[in-house]
């Protein structure tokens, strides 16, 4: 191993000479601590080594050794349940080596060399197979079955392919190919910086289901799109991320927790194991991978944990799965940028900000999409992105924040008013905007049910009319209005507080399927068309805002999924009251 000799320390900026069979992205290990670093510029033999662990007590003249490899990740069964660092080293079982505190150059494999899977072939001696293909499985978890596929690059005949009991590193087979015999394992190795080669990349159009009301029906994100959250802080953008981690209808989820509090992560690791899959029933953990470089870890490791998250999810991708992949926050990550720019004394942009933040930020989006899978079974999966964006002050016009608006095809900007108010999710319904809403809603109709459009447009119509209306009430009081435009204030109430507010942590309402969604806003929408219909028949308004259905359209959400038909029944009882009233002729009897 060629060595070279460190000649400056800048906190995680290592700048070292003799290094000139190094490539750019190699990975280095630094000192005889072997702390684990990555060159980031190479000029002649001088390579600047972003370093991933503290570099205090570093000093020139300590060495250098490369490894002549890229950044990579390990692929293979153990991914699932388990929680990573910033470049992948598992953090539970560094724990029992070194304690609390990540003792600097441990080498702990990234993937359990002791774990046993079970591994059943789908091909044999014999078969023709190229990247992609899927050799056998290996049931992971109870609800994930792990493809083994042939790693990208590889083609050529399966010499041998046996079923049985292996570790990730031993041989399960041979494929002979043009450049000679390859060893196959239960696990592949995949450079963070290189997105995996897909066939196709398709449209988007089925949604992903969040449960989340005021982000499916208004503001939806597809199976394979992108999404941003910014939001001042305090606003609520960890419990989106959570809430989605939690109920996104995705086979599995990545989540990255990126220069953010570590008690959050701590938050995920107690509450997902307990929590239960609506679509399977089992622990959320089951389907789950957890990469944390929190704000108490090396900074320059936070930079590669959002590369190691996008790696792992393009891999289940792969596979077919739908995954989705959120990241808390691409802000530190920038920041994170910021600084390793900084200390390379690069021509600063905006604000400090490398000139290439939109083209990383772009290049991270980017690995979204739904595909057809690379392999002979033409399968199709889809990786969703959705990064939370912290603002300082919640100033959106900030670097960050608009070089992903120009990317992300979905943003639901969080008001800080709102959550002061403590409406929540505080997405502010008149700013945000989803670039997928017109094809989700086609599908909606199709699926769903068939008046979804229209009552998404009345329901969105109201709260536009709203927001005039209460202009028009601070210039002249809400007395000036007509009872037409009083009612109109009260629709719209309903649908902020019986509809868009969601308690993310009640029991019941912290979830709705599409299907409660539908008749809960059919519900409130009908309320708006029915009292009109009583005040054109002359009923007074507040004798329609009295009627008792109305607490009961309000309790709604609590309405467990099995039992949804019972808002059809309150939904009855509306036009019965509105009936009665209309009966009774309009006249006040208080
Ligand atoms: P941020 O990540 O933007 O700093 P958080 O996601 O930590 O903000 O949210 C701050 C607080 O707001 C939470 O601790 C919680 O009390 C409240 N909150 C946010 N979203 C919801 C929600 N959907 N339901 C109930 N409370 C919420
Ligand atoms: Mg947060």
């Amino acid at each position: 191993m060629k060595t070279g000799r460190i000649v400056k320390v800048s906190g995680p900026l290592v700048i070292a000479e003799g290094m000139d069979e190094a490539n750019i992205f190699d990975v280095v290990r630094v000192s005889d601590t072997r702390l684990i670093g990555e060159i980031i510029e190479m000029r002649g033999d001088k390579a600047s080594i972003q370093v991933y662990e503290e570099t205090t007590g570093l000093g020139p003249g300590e060495p250098v050794y490369t490894t002549g490899e890229p950044l990579s990740v390990e692929l293979g069964p153990g991914l699932i349940e388990s929680m990573f660092d910033g470049i992948q080293r598992p953090l539970n079982a560094i724990r029992e080596l070194s304690g609390d505190f990540i003792a600097r150059g441990v080498d702990v494999p990234s993937l359990d060399r002791k774990a046993v899977w079970k591994f059943t072939p789908l091909k044999k001696a014999g078969d023709i197979v190229a990247t992609g293909d899927i050799l056998g499985v290996v049931q992971e978890t109870k609800v994930v079955e792990h493809k083994i596929m042939v790693p990208p690059g590889i083609n050529g005949t399966i010499l041998a392919l046996n079923e049985g009991e292996y570790t990730v590193i031993d041989e399960i087979g041979k494929i002979a190919t043009d450049k000679g015999e390859v060893k196959v394992t239960l696990m592949q190795k995949w450079p963070v910086r290189r997105g995996r080669p897909i066939k196709q990349k398709l449209i988007p159009i089925a949604p992903m289901v969040t449960g989340q009301r005021v982000v499916d029906t208004f503001f939806p994100v597809t199976k394979g799109g992108t999404a941003c959250v910014p939001g001042p802080f305090g606003s609520g953008k960890t419990v989106v991320q959570h809430q989605l981690a939690k109920w996104a209808d995705v086979e599995i989820v990545v989540y990255v927790g990126c220069g953010e509090r570590g008690n959050e992560m701590t938050d995920v690791l107690n509450e997902f194991p307990e929590l239960l899959d609506p679509q399977t029933g089992e622990s959320l953990m089951k389907r789950t991978v957890l990469i944390a470089n929190t704000s108490n870890m090396p900074v320059a490791a936070r930079e590669a944990s959002i590369y190691t998250g996008i790696t792992i999810a393009e891999y289940f991708r792969d596979m077919g799965y739908s995954v989705a992949l959120m990241a808390d926050s691409t802000s530190r990550w920038a920041e994170a940028q910021r600084e390793m720019s900084g200390r390379l004394e690069e021509m600063p942009g905006e604000e400090g900000y490398p000139a290439y933040l939109g083209s990383r930020l772009a290049e991270f989006y980017e690995r979204a999409g739904k595909v057809v899978c690379m392999g002979d079974d033409g399968r199709e999966g889809s990786l969703t992105a959705i990064g939370a964006v912290s603002p300082a002050g919640g100033d959106l016009s900030e670097p960050v924040t608009q070089a992903t608006l120009r990317i992300v095809k979905v943003f639901w900007g969080l008001d800080a008013q709102l959550a002061y108010r403590r409406h929540f999710p505080a997405i502010d319904w008149l700013s945000s905007y989803s670039l997928y809403l017109e094809k989700v809603s086609k599908w909606m109709d199709e699926n769903v049910g068939e008046n979804w459009t229209k009552l998404r447009v009345d329901a969105m119509t109201l709260l536009q009319e709203e927001a005039e209306l209460q202009e028009i009430v601070r210039l002249v009081g809400f007395d000036a209005l007509s009872e037409g435009d009083q009612l109109k204030l009260e629709a719209a109430k309903s649908i902020r507080e019986d509809y868009l507010q969601q308690n993310a942590f009640h029991e019941i309402d912290t979830y709705a399927s599409f299907g409660k969604q539908y008749k809960m806003l059919g519900l409130i929408i009908k309320f708006a068309e029915e009292a009109r219909r009583a005040l054109k028949a002359g009923v007074y308004l507040n004798k329609i805002l009295q009627m008792d259905v109305r607490d009961r359209i309000a309790r709604a959400k609590y309405i467990i999924e099995d039992e949804i038909n019972k808002i059809d029944d309150i939904s009855t009882e509306l036009t019965s009251e509105i009936d009665r009233l209309i009966n009774e002729g309009g006249v006040v009897v208080d």
